[in-house]
């Protein structure tokens, strides 16, 4: 077998939770349009903590397909974005695609992306043409997008469309930049010398159903804003000195008040309302230091970022 370590062409990156009914059907077209490309090739799958039989199948695709693949098999489930990320830094090829399992999007289509990387682009990304989610996720993503141009410099069509392709330098640089809590495609965008964007198709989830629920949206979401910008943190900043001028204000016509009328019963609700409130606005900025403070501990490194149980390398067949 042909050293792999050695100059391979193109590094399929694919995050795998739960995919059992999606993993055969994946191989059967993936594979074959990357053959189609005529430039070597290698898919690495990393097994995000799957509790249904991915593993496998996985490990059969690998026997069946014999040098192409590698699996990674983490100990637990980190998420789509950290699977992601160990996929990055095993790559030997000097283009690396990333895409989903569920064949939302086409395997097909993996040739546009690599037609721009060849124009001397070093990361294209991709929009949807027409997105065939549940009405929930197109709208909360089309919201998410639109706030997303206004408050950060990132400019992407579709932030949530996974097929990607990033030049071997790029995935470097975001491997070095050990930023692994940020959403990788608006990482690559802030480290990406030259990008692009692509049309492609968009399917119904092959099989099975989304992983994200609302919490995890929210969660990827706070990953893209604090990850890139701190505008939210200036604003609440603005906002707490607005509240604080007001404060005083009210505070000085309430003593004021008290020196003219004497105590006042009534006042009592009032005073409880704008106290309730400003608890409010504290617990908010408590919060958003918070995420912010989250982020920092996770890229000085003090928590483990992935752990790997296992790696099924060619090799090892
Ligand atoms: N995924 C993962 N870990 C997770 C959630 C998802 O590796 O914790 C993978 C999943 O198997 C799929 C890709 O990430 O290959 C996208 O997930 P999904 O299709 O559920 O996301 P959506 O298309 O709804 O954004
Ligand atoms: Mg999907």
């Amino acid at each position: 077998m042909a050293d792999k370590n050695t100059s391979i062409s193109v590094s399929v990156v694919v995050p795998i939770y739960n995919e059992e009914d999606n993993i055969k059907l994946l191989l059967e077209r993936l594979i074959p349009s990357l053959k189609k490309l005529g430039r070597s090739f290698e898919i690495i799958f990393v097994n995000d903590g799957s509790i249904d039989s991915s593993l496998n199948l996985l490990l059969e695709g690998q026997k069946e397909n014999e040098g192409l693949i590698r699996i990674l098999d983490f100990k637990k489930n980190y998420g789509q974005h950290m699977a992601i990320i160990a996929g990055f830094n095993h790559v030997n090829g000097e283009t690396i695609i990333t895409i989903d399992a569920d064949l939302q999007n086409p395997p097909e289509e993996i040739y546009k992306l690599l037609e721009k990387i060849d124009e001397g682009y070093d990361y294209v990304g991709s929009f949807r043409s027409s997105r065939n989610d549940t009405f929930f996720r197109k709208y909360s993503s089309r919201l998410v997008n639109l706030v997303r141009e206004k408050m950060t410099d990132i400019r992407m069509k579709d932030q949530g469309c996974m097929l990607r392709a990033y030049s071997k330098e790029l995935i470097q640089n975001i491997c070095e930049s050990h930023n692994h809590s940020t959403y990788i495609p608006a990482l690559a965008y802030t480290l990406s010398r030259k990008n692009t964007e692509v049309e492609v198709m968009h399917d119904q989830r092959a099989s099975g159903e989304s992983k994200y629920n609302l919490v995890r949206l929210i969660r990827l979401n706070f990953d893209i804003f604090t990850g890139t910008t701190i505008l939210p943190l200036q604003l609440y900043t603005i906002f707490g000195l607005a509240i604080c001028a007001m404060n005083g204000g009210l505070v000085t016509y309430l003593l004021i008040r008290r020196i003219i009328f004497g105590p006042e019963a009534q006042g009592l609700f009032t005073l409880f309302a704008v106290v309730f409130f400003l608890i409010s606005v504290v617990i908010l900025g408590i919060g958003l230091i918070g995420e912010y403070l989250g982020r920092l501990t996770l890229n000085l490194g003090l928590q483990p970022k992935y752990e790997i149980k296992s790696v099924y390398d060619y090799t090892k067949l």
